[in-house]
This record gives C-alpha cells, sequence and structure tokens, in this order.
C-alpha cells in the first residue's frame, strides 16, 4: 500500500484510476489577479472548473495532475475548491516555470534555497494550506538549458532525491530538450525511472523517443488537443508505432489543457484548437488508439498502469 498526496489530502494509489498526467485547472498570468483584482471572477471561474471537472469524471476521468506551479499563476486553495466540489481526484504540483531567467528572488540565490522551497510545499504545504505537491515541475523549451534553467532543473532533482516525488517536465521536443534534461538529472543522481519528459509526444521523431526512454524516462504524450504543433492523427499514429514497438509501459496520456488560460481573450483557444479539452482523450483518442492497432492492455498501461508506477516510486535517496 502506498498513499500519494492529492489536493484534498492522501489517497492509496490503487484508487488513482484512469489518470490524465499534464493538465492545469487554471493557467493565470502571474501576479496579475493580485494586482488588478477586477480581473478575476472567482466564483464564475470555479463553477465553470465544476462544471469541466465532472463532465471529464462521467467520461472516465478519475484523476488529473495539475502542473500548475509559480510561473503559471498557481492557487491552490482555488483548485481544492474545484476538486473539493467535483470529485475528481488531482494532484498538484510544486516547481518553477521559466524558459530562461529564474524570478529576481531566485537570481541571487542557490539551487538548494530554491530546492527548500518545494520541499516545503511537498513536506508541509502550499500557499499556506495543508494541500502537498505530489510532484515536481521544471521546464526547458526552445532556448535550451539557460543558466536559469539550470537552477531550476537542478534544485527539482535536489528536491526530488530528497523527497522520493515523482519529476514532470515541460520540453521543447523539436529541439531534443528532453536529452538535456536528462543530462542535468542524471548529474544530480536522479533516477530516470523516476521522470516524466513532458510534451514528447510534440514530436513524430521516434528516434529521440526511443532514446528517451532507453535512459528509462517516462514520455508524455500529454499535448492532445494541440493541433496547430502536431494534430492527433499524426500523435496516435507515433504512439501506436511506439506502442508496437513494445514501449507502452513507458508513454503516459494528457491534453495539457486548462479550465481557463487569461492568456488570450475567451473564445480565442477554443476557436483556435476546437478539441484541446478534457474530454478529447476519452472521446477521440482512445478510439482512435485501438483503431490503429493499441491493445485494450496497452490503453489500461498509459492510462492507469503507468501513472500508478510512477507516483508508488517513492522515497528519497
Ligand atoms: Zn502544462
Amino acid at each position: 500500500m502506498a498513499t500519494v498526496e492529492t489536493v484534498t489530502g492522501p489517497i492509496d494509489t490503487s484508487e488513482l484510476g484512469f489518470t490524465l498526467m499534464h493538465e492545469h485547472v487554471f493557467v493565470l498570468t502571474e501576479g496579475l489577479n493580485a494586482n488588478f483584482p477586477r480581473l478575476w471572477n472567482r466564483g464564475a471561474r470555479v463553477a465553470a472548473a465544476i462544471a469541466a471537472m465532472r463532465e471529464a469524471n462521467a467520461h472516465g476521468v478519475q484523476t488529473m495532475v495539475d502542473l500548475t506551479v509559480m510561473g503559471l499563476g498557481r492557487d491552490v486553495a482555488t483548485v481544492r475548491d474545484v476538486a473539493a466540489a467535483s470529485g475528481i481526484q488531482i494532484i498538484v504540483a510544486t516547481g518553477l516555470l521559466t524558459h530562461d531567467d529564474v524570478p529576481s528572488y531566485f537570481q541571487s540565490r542557490d539551487a538548494e534555497a530554491m530546492a527548500k522551497q518545494f520541499v516545503a510545499d511537498i513536506e508541509q504545504g502550499i500557499q499556506g494550506t495543508e494541500s502537498r505537491a505530489g510532484i515536481l515541475k521544471c521546464a526547458t523549451d526552445h532556448q535550451g538549458v539557460t543558466p536559469g534553467v539550470e537552477k531550476v532543473l537542478r534544485a527539482v532533482a535536489l528536491a526530488h532525491r530528497r523527497t522520493g516525488v515523482p519529476i514532470s517536465t515541460h520540453t521543447h521536443a523539436l529541439s531534443e530538450q528532453g536529452l538535456r534534461q536528462q543530462d542535468i538529472f542524471a548529474l544530480e543522481g536522479v533516477d530516470l525511472r523516476r521522470t516524466v519528459i513532458g510534451h514528447s509526444g510534440d514530436t513524430e521523431d521516434i528516434v529521440y523517443l526511443e532514446k528517451l526512454m532507453a535512459r528509462g524516462s517516462y514520455i508524455g504524450m500529454d499535448r492532445f488537443g494541440i493541433d496547430n504543433i502536431l494534430p492527433m492523427e499524426k500523435r496516435v499514429a507515433t504512439i501506436a508505432k511506439l506502442c508496437e514497438r513494445g514501449h507502452a509501459d513507458q508513454m503516459v496520456l494528457s491534453h495539457d489543457t486548462c479550465c481557463h488560460i487569461d492568456w488570450f481573450e475567451p473564445g480565442l483557444v477554443s476557436e483556435a484548437l476546437p478539441r484541446w479539452h478534457f474530454l478529447h482523450i476519452p472521446n477521440d483518442v482512445l478510439p482512435a488508439l485501438r483503431a490503429a492497432g493499441v491493445s485494450e492492455e496497452q490503453v489500461t498501461q498509459m492510462t492507469v498502469d503507468n501513472p500508478r508506477r510512477i507516483f508508488e516510486a517513492q522515497g528519497g535517496y
């Protein structure tokens, strides 16, 4: 028996069930609502999020991993309200999202100072609540491993080794940033089997994807619905090919979508990316995978068994 922290408290890993491994409840401009609270209608946003979560739950989604950290407007008390009212299990994250520099506070401080904050989020609670982080998040985009990004990767590795909580990343797959992340993690002594290299599904490059998995990491085929980067049909074909080659035990599925993002005028996103929502995998992707020859057992591996194994690998080292 192993337990995992959700935003509403610990659960047994056997209760995770069908899990979307990289989503967001809200994606908000860091600091915006604290400065201009008139822009944030909390009641309406929470109500809409509860409705979206209930709908996902009715379509079989039991757990979501919300990888919203500093840099994406993390607001854990609001996420907890959404989870409590909707019945969906939400695992929340600590870490930091930047593609280049770190926020001013951390510029004059080292990775250790950053890791301390991540560990406190995991062991004590996030933003003054009792909700603890169940996963660590960091990012490397097309800018590569800048000094700021490297500091975050090292801090995440330190916090992981201290707590045993798994690591999940954002990458720019086309420039093969996942390999750079693995290099830093390996230097910090991280067992790469405890990491998920995210956004790997943005590429069809089997050679790159097999390199990532050969080093032990799971890969996140986690941007279903972002059809402007890669349409569903190509994402599905890549997964089907990798399943055929025996990799169903190292892939996890998700959308990297959210209930609300404030980066664009409302309506713009759903107009540009009509399939970018929590029902796309249950309604469209899973049937397409089955039609492409992926077995029911492999579907269960990617949606249930692998998430469970990721959270069952516990303990610092
Ligand atoms: Zn994301």
